[in-house]
């Protein structure tokens, strides 16, 4: 049987990290198992639609570059499917288990449910629906139905285990008594999640369920709706949680947590899909840099861990910076000119100067702010680095570094590399006292981007007279 998966989100605000970590899980999966992967759009809940949700969504997957399929049998609707529009299956379908006897009309109020929710609480028992509209002939409750709200239930059992196996959690046991009269039809006349989930993963021919662990509690109702409707259910892996450094759920009092803030901070889809990847599953071994490709060849479901993992920021950082430093010179160059703001750099030499910050950015909002050496005076040079210039070698350095500029039409990168080398044999001057002063010669700082690239930006005359305005 081929494999179908399915990112299934509600339309409730922008692309949380944890749900774009949940639609990774699931493409790469069916990627690698040649399967289909699909999208549905879980709206039926029409009081928490969030205006502009349904657009982030694609907008997140496309930027990402996560391409869902059309399910089977739907070979020329790619969908995404949504399930507003399918109202008519989940009526017929809880119309079947009324006739069968495992659903049924609840007619109480919101009142007695408050009221019986109180009375829980205070005895300190579990909450949950007493069951009082489950013995209603089906006689009466027609009769009923003609006047009066109601909503419909499941009517799960009431004793015993429901025993079931995750990819993820293995084999889990959660007691019939703990799950509650599940409300499958709202008394809108729409189905609620679990209703309509199981449904279209039944029709759509869902084969694994791959989604956070927070739904875990509600696989027993699920998979009794399944044998009701005489159905196989697919195999389900519930990832872990995402927590914030200090192990609490990551939320967004920490941080940010949408896909869009990391993108509109200038994070690359790669490196966020390499991240997202390895936040509940590694692959082993020391390399943490994949690609997708890569991702889907070693990507193993059966190795996805229990335990939560932290959303580490300063990993993402590094991480992003190594996809940055590693990425194709032309898609890097046209990539940072979209990040200068109002930085004014000189258009000539502004692939020079970004080349020089290629190494040194974590992300490309470092663009502007790494940039500014290029931009304005040398800075005035701090205590350590007026050491520096103090030293009876920096003299000699820039004796021969000045004479040596001098003597060349044109200064470009691969010169300089000479340059230093002739200076070094001409003065016996090495490492960091001979590299160090010539920096903070020309930019004036200890630290700073691609010594190479700035002495091509800066230019013959600049060079030397940025050198050479030290009296030494
Ligand atoms: N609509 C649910 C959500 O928003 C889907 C859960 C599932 O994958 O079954 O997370």
């Amino acid at each position: 049987m081929s494999v179908v998966t399915r990112f299934a989100p509600s339309p409730t605000g922008n692309v949380h990290v944890g749900s774009q970590r949940t639609a990774l899980y699931n493409y790469i999966f069916a990627r690698q198992q040649k399967g289909k992967f699909i999208l549905r759009v879980e709206d039926t809940d029409q009081n928490r639609y969030i205006e502009g949700a349904v657009e982030n969504l694609l907008s997140s997957l496309e930027q990402l570059g996560i391409e869902f399929d059309a399910g089977p049998g739907k070979e020329d609707d790619k969908g995404p499917y949504f399930q507003s529009e399918r109202n008519e299956i989940y009526n017929r379908e809880v119309q079947r288990l009324m006739d069968q006897g495992h659903a049924y009309r609840c007619f109480c109020t919101s009142e007695r449910l408050d009221e019986l929710r109180k009375e829980q609480m205070e005895k300190q028992t579990p909450t949950g629906y007493d069951g009082k509209c489950r013995s209603i002939s089906s006689e009466e409750s027609d009769e009923r139905a003609k006047t009066e709200k109601f909503v419909i239930r499941l009517k799960i059992p009431k004793e015993g285990l429901c025993e079931f196996k995750d990819i993820v959690r293995r084999d889990v046991k959660i007691a019939w008594s703990q799950v509650d009269d599940q409300i499958l039809v709202k008394s809108d006349g729409y189905p609620t999640y679990h209703l309509a989930n199981v449904v279209d993963d039944h029709y759509m021919e869902v084969t694994h369920v791959i989604r956070g662990e927070e739904w875990l509690p509600s696989v027993p109702k699920h998979l009794f709706l399944y044998e009701c409707f005489g159905w196989e259910a697919p195999q389900m892996a519930h990832l872990p949680l995402l927590l914030n450094a200090d192990r609490s759920k990551l939320s967004k009092r920490q941080g940010d947590v949408a896909v869009e803030d990391y993108l509109k901070k200038g994070y690359t889809p790669d490196a966020l899909n390499n991240f997202l990847a390895l936040l509940g599953w590694n692959p082993g071994g020391k390399n943490e840099i994949y690609t997708m490709d890569e991702l889907i060849e070693a990507f193993d479901i059966n190795k996805i861990t229990k335990a939560g993992a932290v959303f580490d920021v300063q990993k993402l950082n590094w991480m992003n910076g190594q996809y940055i430093k590693n990425m194709d010179v032309e898609k890097y160059l046209k990539e940072a000119r979209k990040w200068l703001g109002d930085l004014k750099v000189n258009e000539d030499k502004l692939d020079i100067a970004l080349m020089a910050v290629k190494t040194s950015l974590s992300t490309f909002q470092d663009v502007p702010v790494k940039l500014a050496v290029f931009t304005g005076e040398p800075s005035a040079p701090e205590a350590e680095a007026k050491e520096m210039l103090e030293l009876e070698s920096t003299k000699l350095v820039f004796k021969a570094y000045a004479e040596k500029v001098a003597k060349l039409d044109d200064l470009k990168v691969d010169d300089f590399k000479v340059i230093m080398k002739e200076v070094q044999i001409e003065t016996g001057v090495k490492g960091k006292n001979l590299w160090m002063p010539v920096r903070i010669g020309l930019t004036g700082e200890i630290h700073g981007p691609e010594l190479g690239y700035i002495v091509e930006y800066l230019g013959k005359e600049e060079n030397i007279k940025r050198i050479m305005s030290y009296k030494l």
